[in-house]
């Protein structure tokens, strides 16, 4: 039997192996049989689709190489161009474009490693999760239309990434999007891709002085009004055109308390990482979609981008709001990512329900799937987009932040430590071993 089966490779699927590469602990890991199904035909994810900039720094993509015991191919990354384009961005913030060509040459390389031990699927859609009365998960998976294909492991990891969020509850006064005519509506997901900002340029150049219309107050929709506003039809847009209805105001990523309050920025002592020092090191907004706020609110040495306008949502009254969505040129939703999954059924065949599935966090406590009632499965492991995970005191990040961990670093660093460590405990347990 496996060890364990990885389903979905992108940057959440690879982290355990990145994590474990990096500790030197991959070689035996891969000896105690590990299988990564993707349905992809590379490694790396899906970032590509994507015509933003990174909020991450580049320097944080390249860290994972620096480690002494790497296996030759990962080693091998450190001269390829890639990294070198990547290292001009060392300190600032790379397209996607170029993270995504980065993550598939690092899939490259985990994929010569994992092919060397007969442990690749690429091209394979993995269809179901069974688990077994003895403990084993079954993964039953599907390549090209062929017969079904079950691959038996002691634990699986669920990365198959995020879907947009969509919120059953109302946007303010017990108004819903489905209760306006929206004249046309796009997803930040679609928005921000390559192609949705080609469609989002035509709407622009025909709003006329209709507005447009951003839903909700954290990254994706501060770095839509960004790259809204980087459009050539964006040019002929009147003041406060833009307008982005928040719930509560952003937090602001600062490196230190003392950056914070030269940009005159409130810091709680809650916003503060103990273990870094960081301002709002995990919920606050960075990169382009930071310069936005920055720009919108004025911020010191700025130039003040009077076309977006960020208002409380609160602050309009019912049919305001009703009818600003209404007479929007397009209205783009932007309220995060919860986890893709797929069915899980139990010993009995009954499907069970979980808490991603109902909109929920998807993992608890070391990064185990959470059911629907919040119970955790024992050797089913969920990470990346929109899983949800909770970060320990240990690990750090502020005392405020009650939002989502969606990093890449997380996934290579802490988040892929906790779900190697996990397995690990299952397959040293008695049952495992016999
Ligand atoms: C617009 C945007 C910008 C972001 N920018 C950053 C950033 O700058 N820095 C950062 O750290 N994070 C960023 N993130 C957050 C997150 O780190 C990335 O989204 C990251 O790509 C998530 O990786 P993932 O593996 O969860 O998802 P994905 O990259 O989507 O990978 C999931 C993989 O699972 C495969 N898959 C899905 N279903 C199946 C199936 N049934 N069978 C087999 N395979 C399957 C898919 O083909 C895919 O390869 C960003 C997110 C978004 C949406």
């Amino acid at each position: 039997m496996l060890s364990t089966i990885i389903v979905g490779g992108g940057p959440g699927g690879l982290g355990p192996l990145v994590w474990a590469a990096q500790q030197g602990l991959l070689p035996d890991w891969l000896k105690r049989g590990i299988a990564v199904i993707e349905r992809q035909d590379h490694l790396g994810g899906t970032l590509g689709r994507f015509g933003i900039q990174s909020d991450s720094l580049g320097g944080s993509y390249l860290e994972c190489l620096q480690a002494a015991g790497l296996p030759q191919a990962l080693q091998a990354i450190r001269e390829d161009p890639v990294a070198a384009e990547m290292a001009c961005y060392a300190d600032s913030f790379p397209p996607l474009q170029l993270v995504d060509r980065f993550m598939r040459r690092l899939g490259t390389a985990m994929a010569e490693i994992l092919g060397e031990h007969s442990a690749l699927h690429l091209g394979t859609e993995a269809r179901s999760v069974r688990l077994r009365d003895d403990g084993a998960v079954v993964v039953e998976t599907v390549r090209d239309g062929g017969p079904a294909r079950r691959l038996v492991a002691h634990s699986a990891v669920i990365a198959l990434g995020g879907r947009p969020f969509w919120p059953a509850d109302d946007l303010a006064f017990g108004l819903s999007l489905g209760d306006c005519r929206v004249q046309y509506m796009m997803p930040s997901d679609r928005a921000l891709s390559r192609a949705g900002l080609e469609e989002a340029n035509r709407l622009l150049g025909r709003a006329g002085g209709r507005p447009v219309v951003i839903l909700g107050g954290s990254h994706s929709a501060y770095s839509v009004a960004g790259a809204l506003l980087d459009l050539p039809a964006a040019a002929g847009l009147s003041p406060r055109q833009i307008l982005i209805l928040q719930r509560r105001e952003p937090r602001i990523f600062y490196p230190d308390r003392a950056a914070a309050l030269a940009d005159r920025y409130d810091v709680e002592p809650g916003d503060i990482c103990p273990r870094t020092q960081r301002v709002n090191r995990m919920g606050g907004l960075r990169g382009y979609g930071r310069e936005m706020w920055r720009q919108i609110t004025g911020r010191p040495r700025t130039t003040p981008e009077p076309r977006v306008a960020a208002l409380p949502i609160g602050g309009l009254s019912r049919d305001e709001l009703r009818q600003l969505i209404e007479a929007a040129a397009v209205v783009i939703p932007c309220f995060g990512y919860r986890s893709a999954t797929l069915p899980v059924f139990d010993a009995n065949g009954r499907r069970l329900a979980f808490s991603a599935d109902q909109d929920g966090i998807a993992v608890g406590q070391d990064s185990r799937l959470l059911l629907a009632d919040g119970t955790a499965l024992g050797n089913l492991f969920g990470i990346g987009l929109g899983s949800g995970y909770r970060l320990p005191a240990s690990m750090g990040g502020e005392p405020n932040f009650d939002g989502q961990a969606n990093s890449l670093w997380l996934y290579q660093n802490d988040i892929g430590a906790v779900i190697y460590r996990a397995i690990h405990d299952l397959l040293a347990a008695p049952a495992a071993a016999a």
